[in-house]
């Protein structure tokens, strides 16, 4: 028999997230691994999905999304952000972030071309390189007092003859950085000297803590020419089985991921684009208590985390807080993630497996916040005897 999966897929074979939540339900243990909330999006989104079906948005949409949707997202950037785009021709619907970002990185990078990552990295980002058959230049996030940063020297060292693009996640999945003016200038003098393409994940733009802003990178001299942002409503209105998201930049680029696209799903699933596009009208407000909610959730982790003995970097945004074990008299991440059910019934996801560089994130773990406090106080009980 031969091979059945094609070499550059080979090493992405089940993810952690797969195992760890089998391991979640064999052992009947917390689940903090996987990154969904446990509570539903706000009640006139899931109406105006019911809505659009009853009357009648059941056939295939436009390939680029409905006009609905692409203006409400224009409306968007336009008024949090003073982004202009154009929404016929500079905004495009897709499946998911997900596929956003897998359009844009197929569109623009060939077999041998390079994408600058940033590490620990969301694990669609290293799959769809590979199926690019382009090479990922990781450059790792450290801690550095109290937050994940990056060294300049080591972005630009990152950056070859071959690169293409950078892929620039803010608010950072899983490192809880949300990267600072200062940062985002760093980056983007990297890709104007060395002309590249930006792709921004934000789909944790609405997700910030404390006093961190998002910042999208295409805001900055020079920039709105030459990022593809991506974000979507799965993190924002907690409809993460809704895979509904968009793309916008500059109409050239958006050709480009159309021309991808088309052939990946041509077009995305029409009631949810009516339900998103009201979304974006009408339910800031409830992401605003979503966000003050998730900033809590995460008080309430790291409270009981570093009782329990772990040292936290505290996340500016997003779901997830990254726990080191080492004050714990652990070492591996991976060890200590697939003995964690058994050793205290909560299940969360070795950072290595984010990483390629594995040593730098070997004595990390992942773990959500998303959960109803009751789940939170149960699990850092519960972890609170691995001491
Ligand atoms: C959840 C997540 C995504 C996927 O978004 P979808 O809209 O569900 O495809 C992409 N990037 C990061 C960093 C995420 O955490």
């Amino acid at each position: 028999m031969s091979e059945p999966l094609v070499e550059r897929m080979q090493g992405f074979g089940e993810t952690i997230f797969a195992e760890m939540s089998a391991l979640a339900v064999r052992t009947g243990a917390i689940n903090l691994g996987q990154g969904f909330p446990d509570e539903d999006g706000p009640a006139g989104v899931l109406d105006a999905a019911v809505e659009a079906i009853r009357t009648g948005a059941n056939q295939y949409p436009p390939g680029p999304g409905l006009p609905e949707l692409r203006e409400a997202v224009a409306a968007q950037r336009l008024e949090r952000y003073g982004l202009s785009f154009d929404p016929a021709t500079e905004v495009f619907v897709t499946v998911g972030a997900t596929e956003g970002i897998a359009a844009s990185v197929l569109s623009l990078a060939g077999p041998g071309d390079e994408v600058v990552v940033f590490e620990p990295y969301y694990d669609s980002y290293a799959a769809v390189i590979a199926l690019a058959g382009a090479v990922r230049r990781p450059v790792t996030l450290r801690p550095v007092e109290g937050r994940f940063t990056f060294d300049p020297d080591e972005l630009r060292a990152a950056v070859g003859p071959r690169t293409r693009a950078i892929l620039v996640n803010s608010p950072h999945n899983p490192a809880g950085t949300v990267f600072t003016r200062d940062e985002l200038e760093v980056i983007a003098d990297v890709c104007r000297e060395r002309d590249l393409v930006a792709i921004t994940d934000e789909v944790y733009e609405y997700l910030t803590f404390d006093e961190a802003e998002h910042v999208p990178l295409a805001t900055l001299d020079g920039m709105r020419e030459r990022t593809v942002s991506v974000s979507s409503a799965g993190k924002s209105f907690s409809v993460t089985g809704w895979k509904t998201g968009w793309v916008t930049a500059p109409a050239s680029h958006i050709r480009a991921v159309q021309t991808v696209k088309q052939f990946l799903t041509y077009a995305v699933s029409a009631p949810y684009q009516h339900a998103a596009a009201y979304a974006l009208r009408n339910e800031i407000p409830w992401v605003e208590e979503l966000r003050k909610s998730l900033q809590a959730k995460r008080d309430r982790l790291i409270t009981g985390l570093e009782a329990a003995g772990f040292t936290t970097c505290r996340p500016q945004g997003t779901y997830f807080v990254q726990a080191d074990i080492r004050p714990l008299g652990f070492t591996d991440g991976r060890e200590l993630a697939r003995a964690l059910p058994e050793k205290a019934g909560v299940v969360a996801i070795p950072s290595q497996v984010f990483y390629d560089h594995a040593e730098a994130g070997a004595h990390f773990v992942r773990f959500a916040f998303c959960k109803k406090d009751e789940v939170i106080d149960e699990a850092v009980s519960r972890l609170a005897r691995l001491r």
